[in-house]
């Protein structure tokens, strides 16, 4: 059994680091609940053919990294690799803008990918992100980005680069593309093979690529905000007035493109550089995806989202997280009053009291042992005396203080003390 260990990449999270797990995930659900989002949750599997479709073929997920299988020989599935697809084929499976204008939906979950595990990237991750559907930005835009940098600064992770850029819609890509292709071309011997592959089905993934070969031939690659078309030109301009007016601190890095094909217009990233962030440090990746939901099957939808890595997110954190400790430790002083204690313990729970105890019949000593490392506040301690007299005794671990109080009173004590801490 020894042998057995988790998959590759995939990792188990004990209770004694859930404290900040548990913070990152509050923090969000405060958050997206302030702006307004409604939590959607879909499932962990969905036909392969949706992300083929919405990431894109030529893309290093879909080529690559996807966990696929055929279902009893009869469907190809696939592990989600990312939110959005299924958000957009739940928001048409369910006809969602029909009934409302804008919708705004948030989600926090595990995705796949098969990638070389390393810090900060896994094999399976956590993710939080958000879409809105059927608002054309760019203040959604602005807002969504400045959301982002406060939740993250809430969480201690200050040292931030937001980067944004503007993809563009149909006419730019299309002008843009040509004048890449007339620029990788030439150069084409220089590329890795994978680059040279895409050149040709779909050149703007060479500009996402990590092989050094393909970054030194990238580095001088025309740029696309120097295509805009006015429209496209307007929209970041905006962008940019409204992030300098809500005080949030940008870049722009006009090659920045990510690597999944349903982006257009904005285009926005956001990298840490501090606490135990190495290499991974991209926490959150974002963008518009005016295009997919009509892809996909629905009427003319502008849509825009981001996700950010839950695991990153914590590698990036400051700040203590102690595991959560019961609020009272229950101590018997003679192993028949262990009956006794289960039922007080019963009564403690239900008035909303987190309560343990150690009712193996151990020591009283032991026991006051495992209330101090339980991190308890109060130890409640009863003995044949307190059993007969209908009462308890309750220790302030902290003070050292103690007080005989009648059963029914124990609860209220436990909370008294809990709030002079
Ligand atoms: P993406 O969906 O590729 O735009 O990624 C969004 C964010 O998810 C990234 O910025 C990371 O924080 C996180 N992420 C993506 N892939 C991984 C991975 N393999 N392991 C851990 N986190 C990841």
């Amino acid at each position: 059994m020894s042998s057995l260990r988790a998959v590759k990449g995939m990792n188990d999270v004990l209770p004694e680091d859930i404290g900040r797990w548990r913070r990152v995930e509050r923090a969000f659900w405060d958050t997206v609940a302030r702006y307004g989002y409604g939590e959607v949750r879909t499932p962990i599997v969905e036909p392969t053919e949706l992300f083929v479709r919405g990431i894109g073929e030529v893309t290093d997920i879909v080529e690559k990294e996807m966990y696929t299988f055929v279902d009893k020989g009869e469907h190809s599935l696939t592990m989600r690799p990312e939110g959005t697809a299924s958000a957009v084929r739940a928001y048409l499976q369910h006809s969602v803008g029909a009934r409302s204008p804008v919708t705004k939906w948030a989600y926090l979950g595990p995705m796949f990918r098969r990638e070389r595990p390393a810090r900060g990237r896994y094999r399976q991750f956590w993710q939080a992100g958000v879409e809105v559907f059927g608002d054309p930005g760019p203040f959604v835009d602005a807002e969504m980005i400045d959301m982002i940098v406060g939740l993250l600064a809430e969480l201690g992770v200050e040292d931030l680069e937001v980067l944004v850029n503007c993809l563009g819609t149909g006419d730019t890509r299309a002008r843009y593309l040509e004048a890449l292709v007339a620029y990788l071309t030439p150069r084409a011997s220089e590329l890795s093979a994978d680059s040279q592959r895409r050149l040709t089905t779909n050149p703007l993934r060479v500009l996402d690529s990590k092989a050094p070969q393909d970054q030194a031939v990238v580095a001088e690659a025309p740029e696309i905000l120097a295509y805009l078309a006015d429209e496209d030109r307007g929209h970041f301009d905006l962008l940019q007035e409204t992030l300098t007016a809500l005080g949030t601190p940008f870049r722009v890095e006009a090659r920045l493109v990510r690597g999944l094909d349903y982006y257009d217009r904005t285009l926005f990233e956001i990298r840490g550089r501090g606490g135990e962030l190495g290499a991974q440090n991209t926490l959150c990746g974002g963008g518009r995806y005016d295009g997919l939901v009509e892809q996909l099957g629905g009427s003319a939808t502008p849509g825009i989202g981001f996700a950010m890595g839950l695991e990153r997110i914590m590698l990036a954190m400051s700040g203590d997280d102690a595991p959560p400790a019961p609020d009272a430790f229950v101590v018997v002083t003679s192993p028949e009053q262990r009956t006794d204690a289960a039922t007080l313990l019963k009564a403690l729970r239900g008035a909303g009291i987190a309560a343990d105890a150690d009712l193996r019949g151990g020591s009283t000593k032991s026991q006051f042992r495992r209330a101090d490392k339980s991190g308890a506040a109060v130890a409640i301690v009863i003995g044949p005396d307190e059993a007969k007299a209908g009462t308890a005794q309750v220790k302030d671990l902290r003070r050292g203080e103690q007080r005989e109080v009648a059963r029914a009173e124990v609860a209220a004590e436990v909370r008294r003390i809990g709030e002079a801490e």
